[in-house]
């Protein structure tokens, strides 16, 4: 498919109309890429990041995903040869800065990272990690409370729960 090789940025200036009217015009892709292609792009156009190529990549997967994944297996999905380590790890912090990616946990001593429009400013949705297969599910519709500070003097910002145990294919 030509849509990564055209280098495209989104300008600002320009009307929500040109970019459909932009993305419409690549034949043979399918609908559902060019859905999330121009999400990627309102979503990064919304946190006021340039539309790079990678951006909107990793953006993709991520989306495609619904789940934490790490920086090797985001370099696998996103499928390009010329997307290095370190364009992606430059890319992940980018996105990370401007709040549109969290960091969900470390596993395997990867972190892995997802979308950040499931959480709060507060806290992140829990995880659940099944300790037999080691599938993570999003329990994006439990929210915890907060846990109060242990102690004097120390003041919590964000909370992130993990759960491990069975999922149901595994009990
Ligand atoms: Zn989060
Ligand atoms: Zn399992
Ligand atoms: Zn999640």
């Amino acid at each position: 498919m030509p849509i990564t090789t055209n280098k495209q940025s989104c300008d600002h200036k320009k009307s929500q109309s040109h970019i459909h009217k932009e993305a419409a015009g690549f034949a043979g892709v399918k609908m559902a890429n060019l859905n999330l292609d121009a999400q990627a792009r309102k979503m990064l156009k919304a946190a006021k990041l340039y539309c790079t190529a990678g951006r909107v990549a990793i953006l993709k997967v991520l989306m495609e995903a619904g789940k934490p994944l790490s920086q090797d297996q985001i370099a696998r999905q996103s499928g390009k040869k010329h997307f290095d380590k370190v364009t992606i790890y430059r890319t992940l912090e980018s996105l990370l800065g401007v709040g549109l990616v969290h960091k969900a946990f470390m596993d395997k001593r990867a972190w892995h990272f997802e979308l950040a429009h499931n959480c709060t400013e507060s806290q992140c949705h829990p995880h659940f990690t099944c300790t037999s297969c080691g599938d993570t599910y999003c329990l994006t519709e439990i929210s915890l409370p907060m846990a109060k500070s242990p102690h004097k003097g120390f003041v919590i910002q964000r909370q992130q729960v993990r759960l491990e145990g069975l999922c149901p294919a595994c009990v």
